[in-house]
């Protein structure tokens, strides 16, 4: 390649073989997920009620690195992967700053997100298991669009619960997962006894991501043949992400850089922990120096004012216990335009490597986020996901502090989807209507030894 090349792409064959498990090198293992009734480490067993088995035993693998299967694969090929490492050649012009910038650019693939990396791997083990149909939920409907593609390419069906306020305000996600041929309902649903007790309450509710998580796992324990999927938080789903920091260290070795700065954006920390994980691996084992920057949205801190504590991942209390960084599982999440960061918890690794200092964190309230993103938009050409405009916000004042200290950094991030069905926000803010949240009031669960 020549100095000044935009794009870096990789050789179809260059897709990473295995995954990287951070979980063979932290300093000491993640605490436990508990049992919700005896508080005790919960027994993997009872998992595979709800998950294909083969993903219970990768989530509490300590094996560094676990091979992809064939099929996976060749699914990642027909996405296809690898997906491109971007120079922001655009964007350091206009910030005139000495850093140079580096994104992964993952909105490239159908369904527009990194989410297919872990959904074409879940779809594909439950296929194995002989698992017929897979029951899930989703916010602003992401998830709920990589998971029917993925569930179309290994012939399984798919139910998913969209968070009711999403299903009215985004008919496009929804238009797609149909289109993909899943079905598609709108949380609180008729469909499950939890939907159907909340609507009693509130013909209304507006529903909330862990809400629909509380359906789809009543769905799958009460349907023959069906599992249930996650697509963040948990390790597994962390795991297949790292398929994209594998190929960012091929990408950038091309290239002969070495990041100061990783950066991302966490709603349950899946996109940012598969991009940043393998790097993180390295620094862990005193082979990298660089700084390791989550961004959330400042209506969910979940990560900057949150608490490291046992709680629920899910509303109607039906999951296992997950020691992490969360506001409390009745969080009311503000109606932000992020709809993949309104969450109330974070990931149990994304959340020990905050909590012990091996990871920043910072929060933006939206209409500091949508001005990055459109700065953006208008030097990359990219419109990017609202969620991934958070970790460009970041992006751009680190690079304006570059350049005020003369530093020529080396700052990559990871670009996680585009925006192009998430364009009614992009119009309340060119038209300045678009209003802050501000976090709203959480308390704590009183579980397990805070
Ligand atoms: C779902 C989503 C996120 C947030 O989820 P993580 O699990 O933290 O990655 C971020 N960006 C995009 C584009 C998403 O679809």
């Amino acid at each position: 390649m020549t100095s000044k090349d935009r794009a870096i792409f990789l050789d179809q064959d260059d897709i990473p073989k295995r995954w990287y498990n951070i979980q063979a090198d932290l300093p000491e293992p993640l605490p436990p997920p508990l049992d919700p009734e005896t508080h005790q480490p919960v027994n993997p067993e009872k998992l595979t009620r709800i998950f294909a088995k083969e993903l219970v035993l990768q989530e509490v693998s300590r094996e560094r690195y676990i091979d992809i299967p064939e099929d996976v694969l060749e699914a990642y090929r027909w996405l296809p992967r690898p997906s491109p490492l971007y120079r922001a050649y655009g964007l350091e012009k206009f910030l005139k700053t000495p850093a140079r910038i580096y994104y992964k650019w993952e909105g490239v693939n159908p369904a527009g997100s990194h989410k297919p990396n872990t959904a074409l791997a879940q779809a594909y083990y439950n296929a194995k298991e002989g698992v017929e149909t897979l029951s899930t939920e989703t916010g602003a409907g992401q998830w709920g669009s990589a998971l029917s593609m993925a569930a179309a390419y290994f012939g399984l069906k798919a139910r998913v619960y969209m968070v009711s306020a999403s299903y009215r305000q985004k008919p496009g996600r929804k238009i797609m997962m149909e289109t993909w041929g899943a079905t598609c309902y709108s949380s609180p649903s008729e469909y499950t006894e939890y939907g159907r007790r909340l609507l009693k309450e509130n013909p209304d509710n507006p529903g909330s991501l862990g809400i629909a998580i509380s359906e789809a796992i009543e769905d799958a324990v009460t349907h023959e043949n069906t599992k249930y999927s996650l697509g963040s938080v948990l390790n597994h789903v962390l795991l297949h992400q790292t398929v994209i920091g594998q190929e960012v260290e091929k990408q950038l070795e091309i290239v002969d850089e070495v990041p100061d700065v990783i950066v991302g954006n966490i709603g349950g920390g899946s996109n940012f922990g598969g991009f940043s994980l393998p790097f993180m691996g390295k620094k862990l084992k005193g082979k990298l120096d660089a700084r390791f920057v989550a961004c959330e949205s400042a209506a969910v801190p979940h990560t900057t004012k949150g608490k490291y504590t046992y709680d629920f991942g899910d509303t109607g209390h039906l999951t296992p216990l997950l020691k992490m960084l969360t506001l409390g599982s009745d969080y009311k999440n503000p109606p932000i335009h992020a709809g993949g960061l309104r969450y109330h918890g974070m990931s149990p690794i994304i959340s020990y490597l905050i909590k012990n200092g091996h990871m920043e964190s910072y929060a933006y309230p939206q209409t500091a986020v949508f001005e990055a993103g459109t700065i953006f938009a208008r030097t990359e050409g990219i419109i990017p996901a609202p969620e991934s405009a958070h970790e460009i916000r970041f992006v751009i004042d680190e690079a304006l502090r570059c350049k005020k200290e003369g530093k020529e950094e080396v700052i990559i991030f990871n670009n996680s989807g585009h925006g192009l069905l998430d364009l009614a926000a992009y119009d309340l803010y060119n038209h300045n209507k678009l209003e802050d949240w501000e976090p709203q009031e959480f308390s704590y669960p009183n579980l397990v030894n805070g």
